[in-house]
């Protein structure tokens, strides 16, 4: 199926405004506030409980460090103000999956203020401001019979994910199209994972994306009405759903009617979104301080530590790798995709594969071989250590292309040593001059016609009699000896 773009045309006499509101849960080892651990999905349903986290009455809230530390990580990484005072709120509504009736979080004073994130998109430079990011829990999770609340003729409700740190990262309705929306939680997601906070799954929904979007005709400064758009799980969806949902706010003001204040979930099976309930507003929820939690002081010198141990973040890694390496803006992009990719990158030029050799083969063979087995390098047979070793093989001659590339896919799959393997099967490259002069004079008796074709002009029948040498010499033969052996030959 074709994605098509029904959003505004460079004509449209209507912008959009959009917004995101991230959700983002944190690798911490323990829930928020309880010692359950955070890994929710390993246990049976309500088998990750506790009295805290299952909300029974006079549990006292113990507050989560490392949880702390992850979001003003978070902050910083987003170039956001930390105020030195933050405290904790009770947003209090129903529903099954939060039995204590309200959820942690933070309202009027949160963990940070006022940063950015900056990407490119359809190759401009592009700034969303962060309003602020702060720290909440999550809650349980239902499943509904028959996956649909309406039809649902029971539900089930498993609390193993309540209380699992949840941080919120709310954007400025700075972002205009769902190029520029996707475009953002794409390097958000891979920001997020580059400091060690999230795993980035938005299809688990550990990583979550709800969209606020509004239009307003160009030249006007008021904002139009608000709808906030939920269910997205992909980046497709994300893309889809903004866009079809600009398009329907565009008709019905083109056609004269009004847009209501609404939360509308896309549906992936209609490509549509459909009205769930009208929107709350802040009051509704009845925040109040949290009385069981102090209010916290972010001390400058922890503040101040934590800026120092952030790595060095994708935008810049992939500036410096262009940089350092020779390497094209688009390569340094793709070898900085994640953190470990680029660690990798790092580690074969330091054990002295070039650099060319190192950009070449991490995108060519290996990120098909990791497509192929699910399976990234770091995790696969070969290892970082390994594929070094198969490309200084190459790199100094002992070893041609066609040999590397079959032993790395062996390996890939299986591990092993390279330098033991090519020793063992005999697989160094012949360039032995005399002895593939030999089959190179071979090659031509038997291939006259290739040798006439040749002769006369047409450049790729030497093609084929390299193909045919290769071949005789059982794939090890050096490429380049064969080629110029072959045009002292015939030129003879
Ligand atoms: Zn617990």
């Amino acid at each position: 199926m074709t994605t098509q773009t029904v959003g505004l045309g460079v004509d449209s006499a209507y912008e959009a405004v959009i917004g995101l509101e991230v959700h983002a849960q944190l690798l911490t080892r323990s829930k928020m506030f309880c010692s359950c651990s955070a890994a929710y999905t390993n246990a049976p349903a309500n088998g990750n409980c506790c009295p805290v986290c299952l909300g029974m009455p006079g549990v006292l809230p113990v507050m989560n460090r490392q949880a702390v530390e992850m979001t003003v990580r978070t902050a910083l990484a987003l170039d956001c103000e930390i105020p030195a005072f933050t405290k904790f709120d009770r947003k209090n509504y129903f529903y099954p999956d939060l039995p204590k009736g309200y959820q942690i979080s933070q309202y009027d004073l949160p963990m940070s203020l006022r940063g950015h994130l900056d990407f490119t998109v359809n190759e401009e430079r592009a700034r969303c401001g962060i309003t602020r990011v702060h720290l909440e829990e999550d809650t349980g999770t239902m499943h509904h019979a028959g996956d649909v609340l309406q039809e649902a003729t029971s539900s089930l409700v498993d609390l193993n994910r309540s209380g699992v740190p949840l941080m919120e990262i709310v954007s400025e309705p700075d972002l205009r199209s769902a190029d520029a929306a996707r475009e953002y939680l794409v390097r958000l997601r891979q920001l997020l994972m580059y400091i060690g906070v999230n795993d980035g799954n938005l299809e688990q929904g550990s990583l979550r994306c709800d969209a606020n979007v509004s239009v307003r005709k160009f030249g006007v400064s008021e904002l139009g009405t608000k709808v906030e758009v939920k269910n997205m799980n992909s980046f497709r969806a994300v893309h889809r759903a903004i866009d079809f949902e600009i398009a329907r706010q565009v008709a019905v003001l083109e056609q004269g009617g009004a847009l209501l204040q609404e939360t509308r979930g896309w549906v992936e099976t209609r490509a549509a979104t459909v009205s769930q309930r009208s929107k709350e507003m802040a009051h509704d929820y009845r925040y109040f301080p949290e009385p069981d939690l102090p209010p916290l002081q972010l001390g400058r010198e922890l503040v101040e530590r934590i800026r120092s141990e952030l790595p060095e973040l994708p935008e810049a890694r992939a500036a410096r790798l262009a940089e350092q390496y020779g390497l094209s803006t688009y390569d340094a992009a793709l070898l900085t995709a994640s953190r470990e990719d680029a660690d990798a990158y790092e580690e074969l030029v330091d054990a002295g594969v070039s650099a060319k050799v190192a950009a070449n083969w991490q995108m060519g063979d290996v990120a098909a071989l990791a497509n192929q087995h699910h399976r990234s390098l770091v995790d696969s047979g070969v290892g970082v250590v390994g594929l070094a070793t198969l490309l200084r093989l190459l790199e100094d001659g002992t070893i041609n292309g066609p040999t590397a590339k079959e032993l790395l896919a062996e390996l890939y799959e299986h591990g092993g040593d390279a330098a033991l393997l090519v020793r063992e099967r005999g697989l160094g490259q012949v360039s032995d001059r005399a002895a593939l002069t030999v089959i190179v004079d071979e090659v031509i008796a038997a291939n006259a016609q290739a040798c006439e074709d040749f002769r006369g002009g047409k450049a790729q029948a030497l093609g084929r009699l390299v193909g045919q040498v290769m071949k005789a010499a059982g794939g090890r033969a050096e490429p380049a000896l064969v080629n110029s052996l072959l045009r002292e030959r015939l030129s003879a």
